[in-house]
């Protein structure tokens, strides 16, 4: 696996993902444990650790990116608001060591804990078809 990693693995289609959209610098796709449904991690494709060793012009992309992604799905689940969420070491609670932007919609005034929940492949799969852009 390129650069011993997970996230290199499903950018490179070598894991499969449930895909909401993909271009040549970002892939975002949803998280297999969301926090709340339909969260999605965005990611460059070319590998780097966290936000500190990511060039500027990446990073640049990577948020435009998504903010598109999140103006769409706002719409598209719908939801009423959303978090992003971006970890940087373990002690900040980041475990897979390529950079990566969490959306989170947060619906109503619900409040989370920002905690993973066992995913049910099946709803993920149709939640990716319905809101893929
Ligand atoms: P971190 O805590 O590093 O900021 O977030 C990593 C996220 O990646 C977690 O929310 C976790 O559920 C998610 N994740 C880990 N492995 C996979 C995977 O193989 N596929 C997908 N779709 N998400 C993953
Ligand atoms: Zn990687």
């Amino acid at each position: 696996m390129k650069n011993n990693c997970v996230f290199c693995a499903i950018a490179a289609g070598e894991i499969p993902s449930f895909k909401v959209y993909e271009d040549d610098v970002v892939l975002a796709y949803l998280d297999i444990n969301p926090f709340t449904k339909g969260h999605i991690l965005v990611i460059p494709k070319e590998h780097t650790e966290g936000l500190l060793d990511t060039p500027d012009a990446t990073l640049a992309a990577v948020i435009a990116r998504v903010k598109k992604v999140a103006a769409h799905v706002k719409e598209a689940l719908p939801c009423d608001g959303f978090n992003i969420l971006q970890n940087n070491g373990e002690a900040a609670g980041q475990t897979v060591k390529h950079v990566h932007f969490h959306i989170v919609p947060r619906y109503g005034m619900e409040p989370i804990a920002f905690e993973n929940h066992k995913g049910d492949m099946e709803a993920l799969k149709a939640l990716a078809e319905r809101i893929h852009l």
